[in-house]
């Protein structure tokens, strides 16, 4: 927002040296509070005269509305009372009892005063802009002073509680704001506040980075200062307000915390829950604790139900992610069995061709011997023949021999001849007439000699006939030697051939021997993978199993979180009802006869209203929620 300001050159703490933090603040480096860079005049910012200044009307209905969203006045004087205001009113409680004296500063609508009020406080609201203080005492009837603290005509020592929230941020002088605090304070009282809470430690840049909540609060004009805890403790120490309690917050950009002159005493819850008994308005605010604590058990056990859920949800994302990699191992084993299923038919394929090449081999085998068997015959038969070749041979050797002999004899019989064919020519020589007889005996022996001769040429023809076939012979059984000697090298080939188809013979069969092993420990692996398999199907029923019991869970847990959204919208009825008795309660006539007599017996008029209200309703949630 644009505005007219001062450059700042002291923090609140005195230090006059604070160096440069944002565009809009400064970082006391002494106490660690960041301080506006420009301040505004005070007397633009507060005008309890009329409605000029910055805390004027137009802060509330406008400025506040359009510059951050907030709802409207009467709507917040609705919904803080259950959203903020009793969770102070619960941790003061704590600390410091009712009855006793309580301001609340910069009380705004004024419904923490009423709360104050109706718990058993004589509580007064104060607030800067006298169009505000007229809204509060008309919305929720509580007192109201006009102007800053440190102008009120106050009595030291008066107070048992000052409040402060949302306002020590927007003070001027928030040192001497807190002095006034402290001389108001009874011994024992303490001061309540909420105010946005510096990170300290941190640069600007840093706070942007993580985007901190924190960084909504560097609002200027309205923030004068930003105090870390280690600055607001210095602040109310100053003050005189050595003890420092530190609540948690109920904001995550701010601190939340006590202080006080003396020691601070913490009241068991019990003790406050039976102060509450004291008054109709007190047992009021206790319903309202009820609800809130029911409220807040809900939201509690709303909250376990969502993380439960979203737990459950990622076990069975986990579950699902997990099941989809069985899925896929189961897959792939499959399809490891496939390929293997493929390789023993492989494996069985070669088998087979290996039997039928055996099966081949053997009737090679079985052939070869057949065909030695054969050739074994057929030499037999050749041995026989030449056995008889050489019989006929001696015979023609000896018939050969026999003929010589006759010849010898034929050529002796021939020699003969020739000396008796001397003698008859000498006899014929001797005697003529027996010349004729005896030339007639000539021609007869020449005949013979021819007849002779011719068997003479004959044997001689027949003798050249049997060499030539002796000749025949040799050469055929010469020929017989070189065909036994090539039957006995293939005889040979044969008998190696044979040993080389034995050995391959042993070779194919540990072949096979080994082929069986292998098919047989892929047998049993394959039993393996089968009983495997069968677990893993075991394991994944087991996990539907589950899937299915935590789905149940997750519907009982939904059903639940229904029943407590139920619960939290008649909670919230309740509220507006009570509002609404409220509001019938301020404009009944009774009522401002009564305060206009100043007679202060109203809240007995709330109770008899709200316990009408409650007999006619009939919703046993909301008779359970009371406490009845
Ligand atoms: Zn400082």
């Amino acid at each position: 927002m644009d505005y007219a300001g001062e450059p700042v050159s002291r923090c609140w703490c005195g230090n006059s040296q604070p160096e440069t933090y944002s565009p809009e603040y400064l970082r006391c480096p002494a106490c660690e509070t960041l301080v506006i860079a420009r301040a505004p005049d005070p007397s633009w910012l507060i005008s309890i005269k009329d409605e000029s200044g910055f805390y004027g009307r137009s802060y509330y209905e406008k400025y506040l509305i359009e510059e951050f969203g907030f709802p409207s006045l009467p709507e917040r004087a609705r919904t803080d009372l259950p959203e903020r205001c009793l969770y102070w009113l619960r941790t003061l409680l704590r600390y410091r009892l009712p009855p006793g004296k309580a301001l609340e500063i910069g009380s705004a609508h004024g419904g923490f005063v009423a709360l104050l009020r109706w718990v058993g406080y004589d509580a007064t609201g104060l607030e800067v802009s006298p169009w505000l203080v007229e809204f509060a005492q008309r919305t929720f009837e509580v007192p109201m002073l006009l102007g800053p603290i440190e102008q009120q005509a106050l009595e030291p020592e008066s107070f048992d509680v000052i409040a402060l929230m949302d306002v020590i941020e927007h003070m001027p002088d928030p040192a001497g704001a807190m002095r006034r605090c402290a001389e108001l304070l009874r011994p024992g009282g303490v001061v309540l506040i909420q105010t946005p809470c510096f990170p300290e430690g941190k640069t600007h840049a840093q706070l942007v980075e993580e985007n901190a909540p924190f960084l909504k609060m560097m609002v200027a004009p309205n923030h004068l200062f930003l105090f870390s805890r280690k600055s607001i403790s210095r602040l109310l120490g100053e003050a005189g307000l050595r003890y420092v309690q530190f609540e948690p917050n109920l904001f995550p950009y701010d601190m939340y915390l006590l202080a006080g002159r003396d020691p601070l005493a913490i009241h068991p819850w019990e003790q406050v829950v039976q102060r509450l008994e004291a008054s109709p308005g007190a047992r009021l605010v206790r319903a309202l604790f009820d609800l809130d604590d029911r409220y807040e058990d809900l939201k509690r056990r709303y909250l376990e139900a969502e993380a439960d859920r979203a737990a459950r949800l990622e076990v069975i994302q986990r579950q699902g992610a997990q099941l989809g990699e069985l899925d896929a191992a189961r897959s792939r084993l499959e399809q490891e069995v496939q390929a293997r299923e493929v390789r023993l038919a492989a494996l069985a394929a070669s088998q087979d061709t290996l039997s039928q090449v055996l099966a081949r081999t053997e009737l090679a085998l079985r052939e070869s011997q057949k065909a030695q068997n054969e050739l074994h015959q057929r030499i037999g038969e050749l041995s026989q023949q030449l056995k008889d070749l050489e019989t006929a041979r001696r015979q023609l050797e000896e018939r050969l021999a026999e003929t010589q002999s006759q010849l010898a004899a034929a050529h002796a019989e021939r020699e003969s001849l020739r000396q008796a064919l001397a003698r008859t020519e000498q006899t014929l020589h001797e005697a003529q007439q027996a010349r004729q007889q005896q030339q007639e005996r000539l021609h007869e022996l020449s005949d013979r000699l021819e007849a002779s001769d011719a068997a003479r040429r004959q044997l001689e023809e027949r003798l050249a006939e049997t060499q030539s076939q002796l000749a025949a012979l040799q050469a055929e059984r010469g020929r017989f030697g070189e065909r036994l000697a090539e039957t006995q090298s293939q005889l040979t080939a044969a008998q190696a051939e044979r040993e080389s188809l034995r050995q391959a013979l042993a070779r194919t069969e540990q072949a096979l021997h080994e082929a069986q092993q292998a098919r047989q420990q892929q047998e049993e692996r394959l039993r393996e993978l089968a009983d495997r398999l069968e677990a893993t199907e075991a394991a994944r029923r087991q996990l539907e199993e589950r899937l299915q019991a935590q789905r149940a869970n997750l519907l009982s847990a939904e059903a639940e979180r229904l029943e407590a959204r139920e619960l939290a919208r008649s909670v919230e009825t309740e509220l507006s009802r009570v509002g609404a008795v409220v509001q019938r309660l301020r404009y009944s006539y009774v009522y401002r006869i009564l305060r206009t007599a100043g007679l202060w017996g109203w809240l007995a008029e709330v109770v008899e209203d709200f316990q009408r209200c409650n007999k006619t309703d009939s919703s046993p949630k909301i008779r359970q929620a009371s406490g009845r």
